[in-house]
């Protein structure tokens, strides 16, 4: 076996480990791996994507934002240049959710060209979930119906077009299938 298969076995099981315990929000609750080995496999099939530090960094891509795993860990384990483009798409969580999603917006255009494929992936991955069924909320937990208004979704929307216009330039293939999908959902870009 080669090293980079081994490399990659490595990184999609220490994903996996981190993320064990959590889940995606759509209906089913499907569980949260299947998340970042999707937006790896978005880049590998659809994008093309073969740089080994660029796939796992998506596999890790939400380790730090949702799990206990910190930058420094992930320097040790897999490296400067992976940690570093995790670091770029990692939301800081002490500023408020508005904050991030207009941080987002501005700073797009200035990531690695490494964590814009990362980011066009991820968006990607989201937004054709939201396509395919809504997030059904907190239900189970509370018993409150509080699942995504259309209204929500469509807001989702809007803000990752936002995202995805500074971001233009970095991978043709990814930025086809999010703009078609944008048109699919009536937003001008
Ligand atoms: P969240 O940020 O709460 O959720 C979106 C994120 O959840 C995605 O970016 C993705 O992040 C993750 N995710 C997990 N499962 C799925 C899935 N099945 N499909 C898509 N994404 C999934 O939501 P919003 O972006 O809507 O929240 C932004 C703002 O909206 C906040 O300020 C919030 O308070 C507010 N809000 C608005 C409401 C409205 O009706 N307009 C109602 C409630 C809140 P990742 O890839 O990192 O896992
Ligand atoms: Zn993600």
């Amino acid at each position: 076996m080669n090293l980079e298969t081994v490399l990659l076995l490595e990184t999609v099981n220490f994903a996996a480990e981190k993320h064990k315990t959590q889940r995606r929000k759509d209906p089913e609750a499907t569980p949260y791996i299947n998340h970042p080995i999707g937006v790896a496999r978005i880049l590998s099939y659809e994008g093309g994507i073969t740089d080994i530090t660029v796939l796992q960094a998506a596999l890790l891509h939400d380790t730090v934002e949702d799990t206990d795993t910190s930058l420094p860990e992930l320097d040790a384990v897999f490296g400067a240049t992976v940690a570093r483009i995790v670091q770029e798409v990692t939301d800081d969580k002490a500023l408020s959710k508005q904050e991030r999603k207009q941080l987002q917006v501005e700073h797009a255009p200035h990531c690695s060209h490494q964590a814009k494929l990362v980011k066009l992936a991820d968006k990607l991955y989201n937004l054709r979930d939201l396509n395919r069924c809504t997030p059904s909320g907190e239900t189970a937990r509370t018993g409150t119906p509080s699942g995504w208004t259309p209204q929500r979704v469509q807001e989702y929307f809007t803000w990752a077009v936002q995202v995805v216009k500074g971001l233009r330039g970095t991978n043709a293939a990814l930025e086809e299938k999010l703009y078609q999908l944008f048109k699919e959902r009536g937003i001008e870009t």
